[in-house]
C-alpha cells in the first residue's frame, strides 16, 4: 500500500457527508430511510438567480476569471457588506472562493504555521478542526454546556489563549446548535480579544439571513469596530439563497491576508466557476425578499421539531435562534436503549433499527447530542419525530 503523508493521516472525512452517503446507499437498497443529515436547503435556487447564470452562458462568460472573483462580483459583495452589515471594504479586501468551505481552507493555509493554535468553541462546524490540522495547526476546542446555551464564555476564551494562539473561530448562528451570540456576549468576547492583540478572529456568518431573533443578525465586528484590522468575515450564498451546488463563498479581511489567501487559491483551484459568479451577483444584488418564504418555512419547522423533541423522553433541546438545525441533548435516550453508551452508537442504532439517519454530536465535538437538519418537509419531520419517539419507547 502507498505511504501517505502524516498530514492526511490526521484528518477524517466530513462526517456529515458520510451520514448523507450512508442514508443514500441504504435508500438505494430499498430501505425507507428518513434522513435529517444534510445541511442544505430543500428549496430550489430562486428563478432570477438561475436566469442570470443562463444569461452568463449565452454572453460567453465561460472562461477563466480573475482568481479571487470578477470585479463585478467583488463590487456586489462590497455593496452587500455595506447594505446588510454596515461594513466597508475595498476590492483588495475581498476574496471569492469555491464555497465557504474553501474560504476557511485558504485562511488556514495562508495564516498558520505548524503548531499554531486555533480556538474553536464546540459544538463546531465539522470542517474547522480538520482544516486547521491540514494546515498543521492545532485546534484548541472549548467545550460548552446546555447551561451556557452552548456558547463559549469570555473566561473560557481568556484561559485558552496562549502566545501560540493565532485565531478564534466564531460561527453565529451556529451549525450545529442554531444558537446565536447576542450583542452583550459578543462584546464580552471582543474585550478579551482587545487584551490579546496577537489573536485574529474569523466570524463565519454563513447563516446570517436564516435567523428569527428580534435583535436580528450581528457579528463581532459590528459590536467592536476596533477589531477591523484582525477580523476575517466569512460568508457565502450557499445557505441564504439555496445555492449549495453552485459553490460560491466569499470573505473580507485585511488586504495582505486576503492577497495570500488569493495566492493559495491561485495554486490550487484558480477562480470559482464563472457562471456561478454571475449567479451570485444576481443573488446579492437582486430582490432580497426571495429569502423570506424559506426563512419562514425553516422557523415553522423549527417550532414543530423542537417541541416534538422536547416531548420525547430522554431528549432535551434548546430553541434555535436561526439556521435549519436542532441539536438536542440525548444523554437520557442513550441510557434508555440497551447496549448503547454513546451518541455514535445511538446514531448507528437509529439508522439500523429505525431507519432514521441523524448525525451524532461527537462529529461536532459535543458528545451526547444529535444534529437534526430541518431543511426538509414537515411530513418528513413528523415521521422522524415518530421514529425517534419509537426508539425512546422501545
Ligand atoms: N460554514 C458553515 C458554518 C457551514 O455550515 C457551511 C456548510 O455547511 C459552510 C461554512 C460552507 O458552505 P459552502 O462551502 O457550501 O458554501
Amino acid at each position: 500500500s502507498i505511504k501517505l503523508s502524516n498530514r492526511i493521516q490526521n484528518v477524517k472525512p466530513s462526517p456529515t457527508l458520510a451520514v448523507a452517503a450512508r442514508a443514500a446507499e441504504l435508500k438505494a437498497q430499498g430501505r425507507n430511510i428518513v434522513g435529517l443529515g444534510t445541511g442544505e436547503p430543500d428549496f430550489d435556487t430562486p428563478a432570477h438567480i438561475k436566469q442570470a447564470a443562463i444569461d452568463a452562458i449565452n454572453r460567453g462568460e465561460t472562461k477563466y476569471t480573475a482568481v479571487g472573483g470578477t470585479p463585478a462580483l467583488k463590487d456586489a459583495i462590497i455593496n452587500k457588506f455595506e447594505r446588510d452589515n454596515g461594513l466597508k471594504y475595498g476590492r483588495r479586501q475581498i476574496l471569492v472562493s469555491n464555497g465557504g468551505k474553501q474560504s476557511f481552507y485558504n485562511l488556514c493555509q495562508a495564516l498558520l504555521n505548524p503548531g499554531d493554535e486555533v480556538i474553536i468553541p464546540a459544538p463546531y462546524w465539522v470542517s474547522y478542526p480538520d482544516m486547521v490540522i491540514l494546515a498543521e495547526g492545532v485546534p484548541v476546542i472549548l467545550n460548552t454546556t446546555i447551561k451556557q446555551n452552548l456558547k463559549v464564555s469570555p473566561a473560557q476564551l481568556e484561559k485558552a489563549i496562549t502566545p501560540r494562539t493565532r485565531l478564534l473561530v466564531l460561527n453565529s448562528p451556529s451549525n450545529p446548535s442554531g444558537i446565536a451570540y447576542n450583542t452583550e456576549e459578543l462584546r464580552a468576547l471582543a474585550e478579551v480579544l482587545l487584551r490579546n492583540p496577537h489573536v485574529l478572529v474569523a466570524t463565519d456568518d454563513m447563516y446570517e439571513h436564516i435567523i428569527w431573533i428580534s435583535e436580528g443578525f450581528k457579528n463581532i465586528l459590528n459590536v467592536c469596530p476596533d477589531l477591523y484590522d484582525r477580523t476575517i468575515v466569512l460568508n457565502g450564498v450557499s445557505k441564504a439563497y439555496a445555492m449549495t451546488g453552485w459553490r460560491i463563498g466569499y470573505c473580507a479581511g485585511p488586504e495582505d491576508l486576503i492577497a495570500s489567501m488569493d495566492t493559495v487559491q491561485s495554486q490550487s483551484t484558480s477562480n470559482p466557476c464563472s457562471i456561478s459568479q454571475a449567479a451570485a451577483i444576481a443573488a446579492l444584488r437582486g430582490d432580497q425578499s426571495c429569502m423570506e418564504p424559506m426563512v419562514k418555512a425553516f422557523k415553522e419547522r423549527h417550532d414543530f421539531l423542537v417541541n416534538a423533541l422536547n416531548d420525547i423522553p430522554g431528549v432535551s433541546c434548546l430553541q434555535s435562534d436561526g439556521t435549519f438545525y436542532a441539536f438536542p441533548n440525548v444523554e437520557g435516550l442513550i441510557k434508555k436503549v440497551k447496549g448503547i453508551s454513546s451518541d455514535l452508537e445511538l446514531a448507528e442504532y437509529l439508522i439500523n433499527e429505525h431507519d432514521l439517519a441523524l448525525v451524532p454530536g461527537s462529529a461536532f465535538g459535543a458528545e451526547g447530542h444529535m444534529r437534526l437538519s430541518y431543511a426538509t418537509s414537515m411530513k418528513v419531520l413528523e415521521e422522524a419525530a415518530r421514529r425517534l419517539r419509537a426508539a425512546a419507547e422501545s
